[in-house]
Parts: C-alpha cells; sequence; structure tokens
C-alpha cells in the first residue's frame, strides 16, 4: 500500500518524471534549507500558539533561537511579532481552546477511500477546530514568494483534506483556511551609501517606507513606483476555501491516482507531456536516464554531487 501525501499528489501534476525521481526512486538533493527549518518553527510556533496560548509560544522560539543566525533569527522574530499583532485584528481567526468543542494541532488525518488502487492518502492538517457540526482545518503556509488565489483555490492539499476530513468527521461540514504568512514583517528601510532610501520593497509596509523617506529629507513622489507595490503586498493572507467551492473532486484525485499507478512499477514517464521547470533534476533528465539502473549508474559514475536515496 503506498501512502500518499499532497505534496506528492502536487509533484506529479507539476512533472510526472520529477515526481518519478523523487518518490519511486527516492532521490533527493542535499541541501541545507533555511526556508523549510523557518517554515517548521513556524509550525510548530503556531501549533502551541493555538492550543497552549501565547507566552508558551514565544517561549518556544526562544529556546530555539540558538538554531538560527543573527539574520534569521530578527526575520523570525518580526514575523512572530507581526502576526501576533495581526491576530489582535482580525475576525476570521481560530477560538481559543474552551470556546469550541474540539481543538486539535498537528492531527493526522487518514483516508481508505483509495485502499482499493494500492494508495492510502495521509496528511497532518496543522489546526482542527470543530464547533457543533462544522469542521474548519487551519493550513499555516509561508511560501517564499506571494501566491496567487488561482494557486491557492486550485491547491491539492484542499481538496485532499477536504476528502479525509469529511470522513473522519462523518455528518460535519468541512472547510479549510488558508493561512498564508509571507516571509516578511514591517521593518525600517535602510538608507543605501548613495544617501537614499533602499528600493527593496519586501521589508515594509507603505506607511513606514513612506516615513523613512521623509526622515531622509526626500520626496515620497519619487518613490512612487516602490509605494506602489508595497501597498500590494499582502504579508498576511486568510484565505477560507469552502467545501462547495471546490473543483477537485474525489473523481478527480482517483484520475490522477489511476494515472500516478502507471509508473510506479515501470519505466519513467516521458518527458515533453507536461511543463519542465527546469527543477534540481534536469541533468540526468536531459541525459535520458528513465529507467532504474540507468540513473544509479549515473549517479555513481559521474561527478555528480549533492543527491542521495533517502
Ligand atoms: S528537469 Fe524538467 S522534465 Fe526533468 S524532472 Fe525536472 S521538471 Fe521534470
Amino acid at each position: 500500500m503506498r501512502t500518499l501525501s499532497h505534496t506528492e499528489m502536487a509533484t506529479f501534476k507539476s512533472c510526472h518524471r520529477k515526481w518519478w525521481y523523487m518518490y519511486i526512486l527516492r532521490l533527493e538533493r542535499e541541501s541545507e534549507n533555511i526556508d523549510m527549518h523557518i517554515g517548521t518553527l513556524m509550525h510548530q510556533f503556531l501549533a502551541i500558539y493555538y492550543t497552549q496560548g501565547q507566552q508558551a509560544a514565544l517561549d518556544f522560539i526562544q529556546a530555539h533561537s540558538y538554531t538560527l543566525d543573527a539574520a534569521t533569527l530578527e526575520l523570525v522574530n518580526g514575523m512572530v511579532s507581526y502576526y501576533i499583532k495581526y491576530e489582535s485584528t482580525t475576525t476570521l481567526k481560530p477560538p481559543a481552546p474552551g470556546y469550541c468543542d474540539q481543538i486539535y494541532a498537528e492531527y493526522e488525518m487518514q483516508s481508505d477511500v483509495f485502499n482499493h488502487l494500492g494508495f492510502r492518502l495521509k496528511g497532518k492538517a496543522d489546526l482542527v477546530v470543530r464547533q457543533g457540526d462544522t469542521v474548519t482545518i487551519w493550513e499555516h503556509k509561508f511560501p517564499a514568494k506571494a501566491k496567487t488565489l488561482i494557486y491557492l483555490t486550485t491547491n491539492d492539499q484542499v481538496d485532499l483534506y477536504h476528502l479525509m476530513g469529511s470522513e473522519m468527521f462523518t455528518g460535519c461540514k468541512v472547510n479549510v483556511v488558508l493561512n498564508i504568512v509571507q516571509k516578511i514583517y514591517p521593518k525600517v528601510p535602510k538608507v543605501t551609501k548613495q544617501n537614499k532610501i533602499s528600493r527593496a520593497p519586501i521589508t515594509t509596509t507603505p506607511e513606514i517606507y513612506r516615513q523613512a523617506v521623509i526622515d531622509n529629507g526626500e520626496n515620497p513622489e519619487d518613490y512612487i513606483d516602490v509605494l506602489t507595490t508595497l501597498s500590494n503586498i499582502q504579508p498576511i493572507v486568510r484565505h477560507p476555501v469552502y467545501h462547495l467551492d471546490r473543483k477537485e473532486t474525489i473523481i478527480g484525485v482517483r484520475q490522477w491516482i489511476n494515472e500516478m499507478s502507471q509508473y510506479v512499477n515501470n519505466m519513467a514517464p516521458r518527458v515533453g507531456s507536461f511543463l519542465c521547470d527546469q527543477c534540481g533534476y534536469s541533468d540526468i533528465c536531459q541525459m535520458g536516464k528513465d529507467n532504474y539502473d540507468r540513473v544509479m549508474n549515473y549517479i555513481n559514475q559521474s561527478s555528480w554531487q549533492g543527491i542521495k536515496r533517502r
């Protein structure tokens, strides 16, 4: 029985060949990814924040600050303080424990609906809140780049979690809220060596930027391009997706699973039938390495660095 996560399904949809390298051959690039580390910390911070309270969550970040260099720690602390401030002003937020029937963080989701095809759906929901017959699944995202609403409303995770949640909470309406936090927070922009305000737009808000320009003795009109960009950036977006809004159905997921099963024990999918974004496997891909032995021979014999089997 294969366990299917939403990331595996999204990888398959983006490029069948990449999925084959990652999930069938189990090859991955060895790299220390600070973005992943920040994401993990922030996920843990929010799990504690919503189940044990703000102080416990702040203590958690403090206890893990030694794992971050000074600049990353500044970023994480900025995200945390900005998040807490945002939370105090928004009405779309999870209820505190005691104000709902059930609340779980890091909740294991599972569905056996595709077992007969050899796939079991699995995933971990960041936060699950039940109030009466409505269950809301909160998914926290910390993308390095802003995501479009189209991306969010076609997100595979939402579909799979709707499916799993509906099965696990029989008789309940299941909704998902995507809680998107960009890796930015308000920060006073720096004065450059040319005695101008830095034009890096992702470090602040329009108000702070405008004030910094004025404090520097300059005219905000000269920075209208940056100010316009800043006005369009939303550091935190909460996007509720209601069950009935979903386009991908159980039938759609089954089609993807059926297609995936064709390749589980076979040669790699052909390149060219999908969009290639020149991912980290492009060198073996371009060499036409499309079966297990050829890929392994290539990795073992070439000077290709930074790949390992999971
Ligand atoms: S290089 Fe392109 S075709 Fe090959 S695995 Fe990556 S995305 Fe897919």
